[in-house]
């Protein structure tokens, strides 16, 4: 008797325990997440060189030799995007992102509004009303083109007082990078509206005031918004609405010893953390939009550098997609900066193996310093100093090129020599500008949904939108 009881007993209790199981799993069933990677700039010459460096630089980090890209195209549905606008072949960031993130064509420098300047809603707006918990994070500043169009309406991505007045009216639960100038004007600093506040910052010394407007810094808080300017003050906010503000404009690629900021991973990870606990799921923007700004510089070195951080980023994405069966992640770029390329040259006896080449192009990257800043060191100079030897001096110190640089002299102009040097690596670049070259797209996760294979960048909207509605 006793034996049968304990039988039953077993059988009750395992019963009730995979009833528990059975209902837990559904009800993470029912949670929905949307994932947006959006590798600012990252052209698909740019996508391909982090590629190959994986595959074929000697010192490849990766041990498999594939990149995370690599393996989410290899596993995932890819397509094609363009991203022409209303009137333009060519887009900026603005408009592109206005694009994806609302499903309407506008006009370049358009921030949330359609063509004829009528706001237009994102899906970040339309999933926070039907109950997702949102966020948008990015390694340059909260208020770039890219995450401003997921919350702002505005007729120029310029209009930064308007935007952050639009954040808190749209509230995404998480906004988090860099920006703090643009919070605090010159007259908020005088009358020592946020000396409490502002003792808290870490790079208080390269902060410089660029608000025009007084007190926008208290409307977010006012908003309940609470601010954290370090990774442990980011990581320690557990309840409430985040604005993480982590350098005065952008987060910096080379980081001083003493930074106490995040890196894209940290914020990732910081964000998923927290939208998931929302029981509906969530819409989360995820922007490596330095790519960008090094290839406006032309400086390859440093795009390799974002480009692996950006792909560090995918590892720990792929992974939470791979674990959570309900999460469509989407990584494609806005538009191409700088029509990257190497050129073909006959190989010698002597360079047979060119794939050393990577190895050059790792090593070229002093750790030190920005291609932007240095140039403008440079520029700051006296007239009589600037100079292919001052060049050749600072290409060394702050690039940590070392080899002879006797082939730039005679060249004054500061970008003509970074240009010249590159080129005898075999590096060329098309422009400084943006180009027209269509995107690649991989989906990746729970994209059973996805039929085609040729897309507009409007179409990535409707595919978010149908994924969270379903
Ligand atoms: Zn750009």
């Amino acid at each position: 008797m006793r034996k049968i009881l304990t039988l039953f007993i077993s059988i009750f209790i395992l019963t009730a325990c995979g009833g528990n199981q059975i209902k837990k799993d559904n009800q993470k069933q029912e949670q929905k997440n949307v994932i947006l990677v959006i590798a600012d700039g990252t052209g698909p010459n740019l996508m391909g060189y982090l590629m190959e460096y994986a595959r074929l630089a000697p010192n490849s980090p990766y041990k498999d030799r594939k990149s995370n890209l690599e393996k989410m195209f290899s596993m995932g549905k890819n397509g094609i995007v363009f991203n022409y606008t209303d009137s333009t072949i060519v887009t900026d960031s603005a408009a592109a992102a206005t694009q994806f993130a609302t499903g309407i064509k506008t006009y370049p420098e358009a921030l949330g509004v359609n063509a004829d300047g009528k706001k237009v809603n994102s899906v970040l707006y339309k999933a926070k009303q039907k109950g997702y918990a949102t966020g948008v994070l990015t390694d340059v500043y909260v208020l770039d083109a890219t995450p401003a169009a997921f919350y702002a309406h505005q007729a120029n991505r310029k209009m930064r007082d308007g935007i952050i007045e639009d954040m808190t009216i749209t509230q995404p639960d998480i906004v988090l990078g860099g920006g703090l100038d643009y919070f605090v004007s010159e007259t908020d600093l005088e009358n020592k509206k946020y000396a409490d506040i502002l003792a808290r910052v870490p790079y208080i010394a390269e902060f410089k005031p660029q608000a025009e407007q007084d007190d926008n810094l208290a409307k977010v808080i006012n908003n309940g918004y609470k601010l954290a300017f370090t990774k442990q003050e980011m990581n320690s906010l557990n309840e409430g609405k985040i604005l993480g503000l982590f350098a005065p404009v952008y987060l910096p690629p080379y980081p001083p010893a003493d930074w106490q900021g995040p890196t894209l991973l940290d914020m990732t990870k910081k964000a998923i953390s927290d939208l998931s606990k929302n029981d509906k799921g969530f819409f989360l923007l995820v922007e490596a939009g330095f790519i960008d700004w090094v290839a406006h510089e032309n400086a390859p070195q440093t795009v390799l550098r974002e480009l692996l951080e950006f792909d560090e980023t995918l590892a720990y994405i792929k992974k939470f997609a791979d674990k959570s069966k309900n999460t469509l992640v989407i990584v494609t770029a806005d538009h191409d900066t700088g029509g990257f390329g190497m050129a073909y040259y006959k190989p010698t006896k002597e360079s047979k193996n060119d794939y050393n080449a990577f190895e050059k192009f790792n090593k070229l990257d002093s750790g030190k310093s920005f291609v932007y800043e240095v140039e403008q060191k440079y520029k700051a100079l006296p007239k009589s100093e600037q100079n292919s030897d001052t060049i050749k001096k600072m290409f060394k110190e702050d690039f940590g090129y070392q080899e002879n640089l006797d082939f730039l002299n005679g060249i004054n102009d500061f970008k003509k020599a970074f240009k010249t040097y590159w080129e005898k690596q075999g590096i060329f670049w098309a422009t400084k500008k943006h180009t027209n070259a269509p995107l690649f797209v991989v989906f990746y996760g729970d994209n059973a949904g996805i039929k085609d294979n040729v897309f507009h960048n409007t179409d990535l909207f409707k595919i978010m939108n149908n994924y969270l509605n379903k």
